[in-house]
């Protein structure tokens, strides 16, 4: 497919970012070319029309493609962000990380009960973020319905993790 092509030819794979070992994958130059973001919203979009009610995207790169999906769909956005950015009232859920933990939070209400929600990120890699994410709208009385990111790491089972909320899964790239 021309996109994912386009989109392995533009992301940068930069080493030992943010610590030896890691590779860091950079989507920045993405947007140094509207044409490409345009192509990676239809994409996105496509796959979400008329099976959600509200989109809910994950600090902050998540906001970056999350945004302009919701506005396309002509539904909610909803902001996930990590512990203390939001004020109260908030709704919280406490993850594990490789070291220690982690919070986000929504604010209190955006989120219905009922509501069939997207859950967007950038890129999914072990899938601990997401999967607190999706906590978070099931606290709220909403089902997750879709989850998309760009990038969809293959080799760190974060699919695994989200296999329990019985959702749709997609992304554009390994
Ligand atoms: P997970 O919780 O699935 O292990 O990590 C996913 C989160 O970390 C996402 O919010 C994502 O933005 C960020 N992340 C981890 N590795 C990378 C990377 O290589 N590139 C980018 N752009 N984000 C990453």
């Amino acid at each position: 497919q021309k996109l994912i092509k386009k989109l392995e030819e533009t992301i940068e794979n930069i080493p030992d970012f943010p610590i030896p070992g890691i590779q860091f994958k950079d989507i920045s130059p993405i947007f140094l070319n509207p044409g490409l973001y345009e192509e990676v919203i239809a994409d996105l979009v496509n796959f979400s029309k008329g099976k959600v009610d509200a989109v809910c995207g994950i600090e902050s790169r998540g906001y970056l493609f999350g945004i302009a999906i919701a506005v396309a769909l002509e539904v909610p956005f909803i902001l996930i962000r990590k512990a203390g950015k939001l004020p109260p009232p908030v709704i919280s859920e406490k993850y594990d990380l490789e070291y220690g933990s982690a919070i986000i939070e929504t604010r209190e209400g955006q989120i219905k009960p009922g509501e069939r929600i997207l859950i967007h990120d950038d890129l999914l890699a072990t899938g601990g973020t997401t999967e607190a994410a999706a906590k978070l709208v099931e606290k709220q009385g909403a089902t997750v319905a879709q989850f998309s990111f760009l990038i969809g790491l293959k080799d760190l089972n974060g699919k695994e993790k989200l296999d329990k909320f019985n959702a749709e899964v997609y992304h554009i790239l390994e």
